[in-house]
């Protein structure tokens, strides 16, 4: 893949890191970064070592207390270039996705407009960072409470969402007065470094957005959780670097926001519209090639309806159009690296061991590498590993059950509470089975949740804070309550 010659602008790829408005070498010398759809390496990026990563951190910080002495109105109009430049050159930055990840190109340019509208709302939000006052406790007394931005703020994101991952929490730090720092995933830092190429163009001032692309995560997160100078630690990945992480930050009490894993339940009651939560599922379970934190890993389906709604499942399934992202008319790319495809395959083979029956699919496709056939599976089971554990893959698990408590019982057994999802027609079920699921976030007749308009979430072992909406903002916002004699 010769990714510059594909680009309009070749200068939105780099290779190098970027810190305190510097494009810098790596100390630990470069780390390759791939094409999944061939295998082929595409760019050699900067290793920074963890020294780098604490210069990173002074150069945050120092650029952080003019960045927020700005009005909000200041860092509004900022935010806004840096929203049109990444809507202007949104054809490129989704070539850029596609080469380094694999979803299909018109998928990539969705995930730069989902990306970019954070930086849009956020900027807007950056003009409403209302305080409050309180009537005071005594007659000479007067209660403010203001909002100011926490501090330098370092981020940890995974490869799904190489762009929309560090934009939504990027935006909201901005808006609030941060200053920033993106440890992207090592297999997709080329959408990291792209988006600081437009962070620069946009005027966002030195130091106050940084990329310190690095082969060796756990390195960065300890810089992160150890030096005084970063004040609030912004994490997406599995639940797993998620605890490890939140232990690292004990020991000075940072501020976390997680957005850890999910198991996302899909549930198709016998009153539900059966085409649409056909195509609810299909959105909502092959998005990405299933490799979302919200897609839907468990579809449970009530008796009366299954038989119908395997066969319509089944059909459109079999209608997925696999292959390079990078070609035209392509609706799923590979899987993102060998380890995804051997986890898709063992829980295909747990669940035929137990009784599940492939419909469509279940097999490496033939294309090769890790191009996996979307999958169909009847007749799952509480008892297989899908049941419990995120696929993360395009494998579409059928359970059945008899009952609305049932169902609840079944979606809420799980230690993550992050996206659920229901289809039902009946109102009062709809009220009922949308309070009883234990999820940060619930999808009523619908596959598609997300939004820079929403808070989104999870509860449980899925995470802590919430990303979009003007809630989204007070996870970089602290809280200063002024009391005052006059
Ligand atoms: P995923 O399955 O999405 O890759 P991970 O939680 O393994 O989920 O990874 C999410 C991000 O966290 C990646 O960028 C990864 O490099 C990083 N990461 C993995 N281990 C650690 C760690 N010990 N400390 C900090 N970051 C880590």
């Amino acid at each position: 893949t010769n990714l510059a010659g594909l680009l309009k602008d070749p200068a939105l790829l780099v290779e190098r890191g970027y810190v305190g408005g510097e494009w810098i070498e790596g100390d630990d010398g470069t780390f390759d970064v791939k094409n999944p759809a061939r295998g082929d390496v595409i760019a050699r990026v900067a290793d920074l070592s963890r020294a780098q990563v604490a210069v990173a951190v002074a150069r945050a910080e120092a650029a952080q207390k003019d960045w927020a002495a700005m009005t909000g109105k200041e860092r509004a109009g900022i935010l806004r270039k840096w929203f049109d430049l990444l809507m202007e050159n949104a054809d490129d930055l989704a070539t850029i996705l596609t080469a380094e990840m694999g979803k299909p190109h018109a998928e990539a340019k969705g995930e730069i407009a989902y990306g970019a509208s954070y930086i849009e709302f956020f900027g807007e939000e950056a003009k409403r960072i209302y305080g409050e006052t309180i009537p005071g406790h005594q007659r000479d007394k007067r209660l403010m409470v203001l909002k100011q931005p926490i501090g330098v703020v370092g981020a940890i994101t995974p490869w799904n969402f190489p762009n929309a991952m560090i934009t939504r929490k990027a935006a909201p730090a901005l808006a609030a007065g941060c200053s920033f720092i993106s440890r992207p995933a090592a297999e997709t830092p080329l959408s990291a470094l792209a988006l600081a190429v437009l962070a620069e163009r946009a005027g966002i001032p030195a130091g106050v957005f940084n990329v310190v692309p690095s082969s060796s995560a756990s390195e960065v997160g300890k810089e992160f959780c150890e030096n005084p100078g970063v004040r609030k630690l912004t994490f997406t990945g599995s639940t797993e670097v998620g605890r490890i992480l939140l232990r690292q930050a004990a020991d000075q009490v940072m501020k976390c926001s997680m957005e850890l894993g999910g198991n996302a339940p899909f549930i198709v009651f016998d009153d539900a519209d059966l085409d649409a939560a056909v195509e609810g599922a299909m959105l909502c379970k092959f998005r990405n090639n299933g490799q979302t934190c919200v897609c839907a890993n468990r579809i449970y389906v009530q008796d009366g309806v299954y038989d119908a709604f395997a066969e319509k499942l089944a059909d459109a399934i079999r209608g997925i159009k696999v292959g390079d992202g990078l070609s035209s008319g392509v609706d799923a790319g590979p899987l993102i690296s060998e380890e995804a495809v051997e986890k898709v395959r063992e829980h295909l083979a747990d669940a035929e061991s137990k009784g599940g029956k492939v419909v469509v699919g279940g097999k490496p496709h033939d294309l090769g590498g890790t191009f996996f056939q979307p999958t169909l599976v009847t007749g799952v089971t509480q008892e297989m590993k899908v049941a419990s554990e995120e696929t993360f893959g395009p494998v579409a698990p059928l359970f059945r059950f008899k009952d609305e408590d049932e169902v609840i019982a079944m979606a809420n057994d799980t230690i993550f509470g992050l996206a659920s999802y229901f289809y039902a027609k009946d109102l009062s079920r709809v009220y009922k089975v949308a309070e009883a699921l234990e999820y940060g976030i619930v999808g009523v007749n619908t596959g598609i949740i997300s939004t820079e308009l929403g808070p989104f979430g999870g509860v449980k072992q899925s995470g802590l804070g919430r990303e979009g909406s003007h809630h989204g903002l007070e996870d970089y916002l602290e809280m200063k309550y002024v009391c005052m004699s006059i």
